[in-house]
């Protein structure tokens, strides 16, 4: 950038949680090759958990600031005691972040000579707080959409949705066609009640009124950027989103700096947990496309019984798999598998804690992915060429599951059934849709020639000339139009 131009400042504030952060990160990442000054700000707890020692803030910085990007990390306390278990107690979690505008306010005013003027704020979707910080600072808010654009105009509707009775959703009438929503603004394609964020399928969830709050919020915006590609879901789409500002699409915000292979900043990892990354090694071990990985996320649990039904298919599947299983994937706790299951499946398949996910899904023995679906799993997958079994779980990834299996056609989904009372996948479904995946029959090899078409057009749409490339240079000129003005 010419020294002559006013030097932009956004800051960016993801709500504490491994998906939000991720793309987060990444965008900012994109902005400072821009030009941007960044100013990231976490919370104290995710602070400590994903700048570990020695590659604390500090640190992460500096090796920043060596590859030409002017970053600075901030955080405040979430106002929650050191032992909450934060997402898994979700309403607390998300009344706690929404009271922090007076914190994040008084943070940015005691470090503000530590940095340029700030040009604009970018801030979470859910984060609906920051509107009240960013106009008490005086500076336009831009909100960047870490979901899917379908979901995400299903999200900042959900008022519109309430008044016309559609939310709370009738979950036992929600599979006869006629329900499918067809009211909501942009060319999306119809979206079953089930699909909209499972917190409003009871108005006693209280998440309902928190998520209503939230929306209304996300219509005050002067900028929206969502991590999703003209290419999967159009133009025509995004202008749902519209409040009249300008929508823009940038994703997958990951993307460009993963083909960048040789830029060592790829090191910088945020996650909430150390990777294990023995399963590369183990990866190079196995066959071309051989391998099925499965991940439910960072915050999505399940019950013992339902994660002994998962292994019991795995092992009668007979495919090689790496599995991710998070140590408190068990409500909470870690898991306790099936006796003898990890000795019997000794040599085809490996768990870990948690997996270097991106290098996972491009390394050549990947052939599948069994995932709940979560946007940035969905999307890197996406990008790589992996086709999936959707296994949704919670938040919106109901919805991420029928965008792949009925609009794009890059994958399948899983079937549950009501056992006393409780949702269960069985043993016999796991290994049914995993052998349809994996042995490479029609169906199998339709879908994954789908997704590397999908791969290309991901790649296109991040490439110098393509559409979220041209976006971020649009949203970069916007952005030095606001800081020429405000230094006349
Ligand atoms: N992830 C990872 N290692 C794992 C599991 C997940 O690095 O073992 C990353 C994954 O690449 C993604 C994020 O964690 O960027 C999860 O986000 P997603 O939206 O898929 O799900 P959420 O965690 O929000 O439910």
């Amino acid at each position: 950038m010419a020294s002559s131009l006013p030097r932009l400042h956004a800051v960016m504030v993801p709500i504490p949680a491994q998906g939000h952060i991720n793309p987060f990160f990444h965008l900012a990442k994109l902005l400072a090759a821009r030009g941007f000054f960044v100013t990231f700000i976490n919370t104290k707890w995710t602070e400590e958990r994903i700048f570990r020692p020695p590659n604390d803030a500090t640190a992460i910085s500096s090796r920043l600031q060596q590859q030409g990007m002017h970053f600075r990390f901030l955080s405040l306390p979430d106002g929650l005691p050191p032992h909450h278990p934060r997402l898994l107690i979700i309403h607390e979690f998300f009344q706690a972040i929404q009271k922090l505008s007076p914190a994040m306010v008084r943070l940015l005013q005691n470090t503000a000579d530590e940095a340029p003027p700030i040009t604009c704020m970018i801030a979470d979707s859910l984060f609906a707080c920051t509107e009240e910080v960013a106009t008490v600072l005086g500076v336009p808010r831009a909100i960047f959409w870490t979901f899917s654009c379908s979901a995400s105009i299903a999200l900042t509707n959900s008022r519109f949705l309430f008044d016309k009775g559609l939310i709370p959703v009738n979950v036992k009438e929600a599979q006869r066609p006629e329900n499918l929503i067809t009211c909501l603004p942009g060319n999306i394609p119809p979206v079953k009640p089930t699909d909209l964020i499972i917190f409003f399928r009871s108005k006693s969830d209280p998440m309902f009124d928190i998520f209503l709050y939230v929306s209304d919020k996300q219509k005050k915006a002067d900028y929206m950027l969502v991590n999703t590609f003209d290419e999967l879901e159009g133009p025509g789409d995004v202008t749902g989103l519209s409040n009249g500002c300008p929508v823009l699409t940038v994703g997958p915000v990951f993307f460009p700096e993963f083909l960048q292979a040789s830029d060592s900043s790829v090191n910088i990892s945020t996650s909430l947990w150390e990777d294990d990354l023995d399963c590369l090694k183990w990866l190079d071990t196995q066959e071309p496309l051989s391998v099925l990985y499965i991940s439910f996320g960072s915050i999505a649990v399940m019950s013992i019984e339902q994660l002994q039904e998962l292994a019991l298919g795995l092992e009668a599947s007979q495919q090689p798999f790496l599995w991710v299983v998070r140590i408190d994937i068990a409500d909470g706790h870690a898991a306790v598998l099936p006796e003898g299951f990890s000795e019997r499946v000794n040599g085809r398949g490996m768990l870990v804690d948690w997996s270097p996910q991106l290098k996972v899904l491009a390394h050549p023995s990947v052939g599948g992915f069994l995932t709940h679906n979560g946007w940035n799993s969905t999307l890197e997958s996406i990008s790589m060429g992996v086709p999936m079994i959707g296994w949704p779980l919670w938040a919106e990834q109901y919805h991420n599951t029928r965008l792949c299996k009925e609009i794009w056609k890059i994958g399948m989904d899983i079937e549950s059934r009501l056992e006393d009372d409780t949702v269960l996948v069985t043993r016999e479904e796991v290994e049914k849709v995993v052998r349809m995946m994996m042995m490479t029959g029609d169906e199998g090899s339709d879908f994954r020639k789908r997704a590397l078409k999908l791969k290309e057009a991901a790649r296109r749409a991040v490439k110098a000339g393509g559409s979220s490339h041209g976006n971020l240079d649009k949203f970069t000129q916007d952005m030095i139009g606001i800081a020429n003005s405000l230094s006349i």
